[in-house]
């Protein structure tokens, strides 16, 4: 029995990376939602592998919106919840590398973010770079993958939307909008959740404002919405405006009421 389980351990994956100190990536919620939404959260966590240190940054600036997207995890939970939607979030510091890049562009294991080097990035090796891909990029992705995949086989509709939030100043430059949806070739979704927004009267609502998507500067979209064909957005919320539980759940909570309009309209009757 001994040799048995010493054979089957052998073959598994040495972990490089990630020690028994660490948590898994990849954060999960209600994976049994009903919901035709699935969740994705490509910044929520700012977690560090123990081996890594702190990347040679100092706390300032490991709390700044350069490690995560901040406030996200609140509104991503509690919309989940109120919903019953499938929310896959990951958990290490967007610093360790980057969800939402291709792997082989240069900003997903960045040098430079914002005005701040990493000095824990500098002279990587590929090797390293590819053990981080290996044990926190690869892991996320691979879940929504299944995911999507489990939903398709159930014969259940999946539309993704992929949730971000952003900093209200970037490199000296204040930015006006309190929301923006991201998109590229969908052309259901994101004109439905504009519309939407603008009707909430109180909004300045960015399209495709502060980022839009694309091939290079993104992934979870391209890869899970487009390439999939589902039926697919990112939002981006504007960081202050969710820095607290109170903005958070307000947001949730106005979000909530929206995406089940959204649901309504794309299907045509709503989930009892
Ligand atoms: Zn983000």
């Amino acid at each position: 029995m001994d040799s048995e389980l010493a054979s089957e351990t052998s073959l598994l994956p040495e972990s490089l990376l990630l020690g028994v100190n660490d948590v898994d990536p990849v954060f999960e919620q209600n994976a049994d939602g009903r919901s035709p939404f699935l969740f994705t959260s490509d910044h929520y966590g700012r977690r560090l592998p123990e081996k890594l240190g702190k990347l040679g940054l100092p706390d300032s600036e490991l709390d700044r919106h350069i490690a995560w997207d901040i406030g996200i995890a609140g509104v991503a939970e509690r919309l989940s919840k109120l919903l019953d939607v499938h929310l896959i979030a990951q958990r290490y510091s967007r610093l360790v590398i980057d969800c939402n890049r291709p792997p082989h562009v240069a900003s997903s294991i960045p040098l430079l973010s914002e005005a701040t080097t990493i000095p824990g990035n500098e002279g990587i090796s590929r090797e390293e770079a590819a053990t981080r891909r290996r044990e926190i990029f690869d892991p996320y992705h691979r879940r929504i993958d299944e995911a999507i995949d489990r939903r398709a086989r159930d014969k259940r509709p999946t539309i993704l939307v992929s949730l971000h939030s952003f900093t209200p100043v970037y490199a000296g430059v204040a930015r006006p909008w309190h929301i923006g949806t991201l998109y590229h070739r969908d052309t259901q979704l994101p004109p439905l959740m504009l519309s939407a927004l603008r009707a909430e009267g109180d909004l300045v609502v960015g399209d495709n404002e502060p980022y839009a998507v694309s091939d290079i500067t993104d992934y979870t979209i391209p890869v899970h919405g487009e390439a999939r064909g589902l039926i697919n957005t990112g939002i981006e919320i504007r960081q202050d405006l969710i820095a607290d539980q109170s903005g958070q759940r307000q947001w949730a909570e106005r979000l909530a009421r929206i995406l089940h309009g959204i649901e309504a309209t794309l299907f045509g009757e709503v989930r009892v």
